[in-house]
């Protein structure tokens, strides 16, 4: 298959630019297309025919379900049993990076949902997603646009080099805002949710309009053998790059002493904050951004992950993030990239 790559600027574009890719998606085609999270590769949603073309292309398991995006937040009531929850919900954080589970109805295949009697929703605000939807017709179903196991892509380029002869349509519309995918809760009561995967709307937001939300433990902790996630994405190695990650905790002396005496003794890569580059070495050493700059260093880490894959190195050392506010998602994507290896930096 050849891919035809457009490119589009999303702060200014007319509709007729995306005539072709929405074409595409109604006649049973994937379209790779930027959203404020991540690159989605996307397709109809209510075709079995579509969703199994997506686990192709991606390479993804077809028991992990896909997430169905809208153009309207009213339009989730066509394809999912909504509640008031979800109204308010809507009404908070979307278009915006939130992802909403719910009973499915029947216009929705299992084959979208992984076999799964529930739907997850999303409504993007970033605008060629939101007008590629609105002009398709069909929700579309949209995973993150990488093979299956790899960083999430956050630019057309790494899409490209993912996708290229694998989706009939790329759409560059430069670099996804946030860079990690969208937070996605579950509704399980009236008044409470569950946090299957953090992002951008984190818990206390959350907790803005519901009395109650609580954590997954899949969201920190390693699954075990065999077992099945409430969110079958939580998969052990996800998001990682080719190279072993280590993720290091510990005092910030204790951290730089153990990056440099790395650099030393091993060839490692270093993924590092804006203020500890200038105190390690010179080499194979990427910054994304300052620590206490937590957008930067969701809207970096996948981008950087890619990075080090393509520098000398056979291993890379990060700093494991906090858990607090936006640090969870960040968390939870480095735990699972370093497939929780985790090591404690000490004076020697
Ligand atoms: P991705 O599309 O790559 O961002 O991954 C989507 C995530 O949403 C996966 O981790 C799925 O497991 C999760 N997901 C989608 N639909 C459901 C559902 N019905 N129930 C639980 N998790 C879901
Ligand atoms: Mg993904």
């Amino acid at each position: 298959m050849t891919t035809e790559v457009i490119k589009i600027n999303p702060l200014s574009f007319g509709s007729s630019e995306l005539e072709a890719a929405a074409e595409i998606i109604r006649s049973g085609g994937l379209v790779i297309f930027p959203t404020e999270t991540v690159y989605g590769i996307g397709a109809d949603a209510t075709s079995s025919e579509c969703a199994r073309k997506i686990y192709a292309a991606k390479g993804r398991p077809s028991d992990n379900p896909l997430i169905i995006h809208i153009a309207d937040p009213r339009d989730a009531e066509k394809y999912a049993v909504t509640s008031p929850l979800y109204v308010r919900l809507a009404e908070q954080f979307m278009p915006g990076p939130i992802t909403v589970i719910m009973p499915k109805k029947d216009i929705i295949p299992f084959t979208v949902t992984g076999g799964l009697d529930s739907v997850a929703v999303r409504c993007p605000s970033h605008p060629i997603a939101h007008e590629l939807i609105r002009l398709s017709g069909v929700p579309v179903a949209a995973p993150s646009a990488n093979i299956s196991g790899r960083p999430s892509a956050t630019g057309a380029e790494y899409a490209i080099a993912d996708f290229d002869g694998r989706a009939d349509m790329i759409i560059d519309g430069g670099e996804s805002d946030f860079g990690l995918e969208s937070t996605i809760v579950k509704i399980t009561g009236d008044d409470s949710l569950l946090l299957l995967r953090p992002g951008a709307v984190t818990r206390d937001a959350l907790l803005c309009v519901c009395e109650r939300v609580d954590i997954s433990d899949t969201v920190t902790r390693m699954l075990k053998e065999n077992e099945r996630p409430v969110c079958p994405g939580m998969k052990y190695r996800h998001y990682a790059p080719s190279k072993p990650l280590v993720l290091v905790e510990g005092t910030p002396e204790d951290r730089i002493r153990f990056f440099r005496e790395k650099q030393r003794t091993e060839n490692a890569v270093i993924i590092c904050y804006d203020e500890q580059k200038e105190l390690l070495l010179p080499g194979s050493v990427i910054s994304t951004g300052r620590e206490d700059d937590l957008l930067s260093q969701g809207h970096e880490i996948f981008r950087a992950l890619r990075v080090c894959d393509s520098l000398p190195g056979d291993i890379i050392y990060a700093n494991l993030p906090g858990t607090e506010g936006f640090g969870l998602a960040l968390y939870n994507r480095l735990i699972r990239a370093a497939a929780h290896t985790v090591v404690r930096a000490e004076k020697t």
